[in-house]
């Protein structure tokens, strides 16, 4: 299993993310590490190999992104896998049939589908409350609850979770707190410094940060849960091929200047959409109307580029879709460039009609992934699609 160098963790965050997990190449001195794309390892002799068999279990390419992510969340132990559901699926290995869940009712599509239409017929239950009242999850507690899952800022309604109550909720009731970090991201938010004890994301987003790879990764710093999850992502294989893991691992040495951007233009973009189409209908943490500006500025040190606007219907969702230039309307996020969704009809069309009215997913609700671009560009390109 994948465990971080023992000096990773004495750099600052920027130096950890360029080079961490990562050390000059044993037989060329290459600083950056090579992709080993290989299935397989030749043994010296029969049980005598170089610690590495068959590259499902093991793959040095993979390793260098398992431990440079583990080390920029904090923690000593990473688990890369072949998409963001792919680690979450394997992270739900760890538990049984009858097992309970509390599950934060705004995460993204794909998971509450993953848990509704999978795992629930395999004798798993969930219990979906709004984790923005942490009493809720106390209250959603059963003695066979294995885990609290939540996701904070939430996909896309930037929903907050205040995650050290979390953890206190969950630990009192003997269950982990699991963490969907990939809006944040370690450079944002540190759920292990405030009691999470799994904290899991897709890579495909503002990790990677450049579109080109499809990637999930889970990190523990508990030696018993590191044992299982090992022996999960081998006996159940979902993990990524070495060309995605070193494309990942190329992204994540400018994750703090890519945040720092993402940050700066989500602000401002924010603030201009809150004075062009009213403060009520801007989500984002980042603006003081926020309902939840308080909990964002103590748990997280910014607030990236995520914000989600609610145009008031499906047909000006659809102009302002239609019209834009400079931003791209497609799924996903965490990109250099800006995107444009529509979380009713893309993200979040595996959610039912009547649970994504109730939870504020409308038919003019727009997402914005707002890239590195100059903001006065992406700023001119909003004003020409909303006027
Ligand atoms: N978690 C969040 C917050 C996401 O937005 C997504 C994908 O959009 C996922 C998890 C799933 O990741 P992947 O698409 O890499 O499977």
């Amino acid at each position: 299993m994948t465990k971080i160098f023992d000096d990773d963790l004495d750099a600052e965050f920027g130096t950890r993310a360029i080079h961490a997990g990562q050390r000059p190449d044993p037989l060329s001195g290459a600083i950056m590490t090579p992709i080993y794309q290989t299935s397989t390892y030749v043994q010296e002799a029969l049980g005598e190999n170089k610690g590495y068999e068959y590259a499902r279990g093991r793959n040095p390419t993979r390793e260098a992104l398992e431990r440079n992510i583990a080390a920029l969340e904090g923690v000593r132990y990473g688990f890369a896998f072949s998409s963001g559901m792919g680690a979450i699926d394997s992270i739900m290995k760890l538990v049984s049939a009858g097992d309970h869940f509390v599950v934060g009712e705004n995460v993204y599509g794909g998971t509450f589908r993953l848990f509704d239409k999978i795992l629930s017929r395999m004798g798993m239950t969930f219990s979906y409350v709004d984790t923005r009242d942490v009493n809720r999850i106390a209250e959603a507690m059963r003695p066979n609850t294995k885990a609290v899952l939540v996701e904070t800022p939430t996909n896309p309604l930037m929903r907050l979770t205040d995650l050290e109550a979390a953890a206190e909720a969950a630990h009192a009731g003997g269950a982990l707190l699991i963490v969907d970090n990939t809006f944040a991201t370690p450079y944002f938010q540190r759920p292990f410094e405030l009691g999470a004890d799994i904290v899991w994301h897709s890579t495909t987003k503002y990790l990677n940060g450049h579109s080109d790879m499809v990637g999930g990764i889970v990190l523990v710093n508990d030696d018993d849960l590191a044992a299982r999850l090992q022996f999960i992502l081998n006996a159940s294989g979902a993990v990524p091929g070495p060309m995605d893991a070193w494309l990942a691992l190329r992204g994540t040495k400018t994750l703090h200047l890519r945040m720092q951007r993402h940050d700066e233009n989500g602000r401002t973009i924010a603030a201009w959409l809150a004075e062009h189409m009213g403060e009520t209908n801007v989500f984002y943490p980042g603006l003081p109307s926020h309902p939840q500006y308080e909990l964002a500025a103590r748990q997280m040190r910014g607030f990236g580029g995520m914000i989600s606007v609610e145009t008031g219907s499906q047909e000006r969702a659809a102009q302002v879709l239609g019209r834009v230039r400079v931003f791209s309307l497609a799924e996903s996020l965490g990109g250099v460039e800006s995107l444009i969704s529509h979380p009713a009809s893309m993200t979040h069309a595996s959610v039912e009609l009547d649970r994504r009215t109730a939870l504020g997913i409308t038919p003019g609700l727009i997402r914005l992934s707002c890239g590195v671009e100059d903001v006065g560009d992406l700023l001119a390109d909003l004003e020409q699609a909303i006027a």
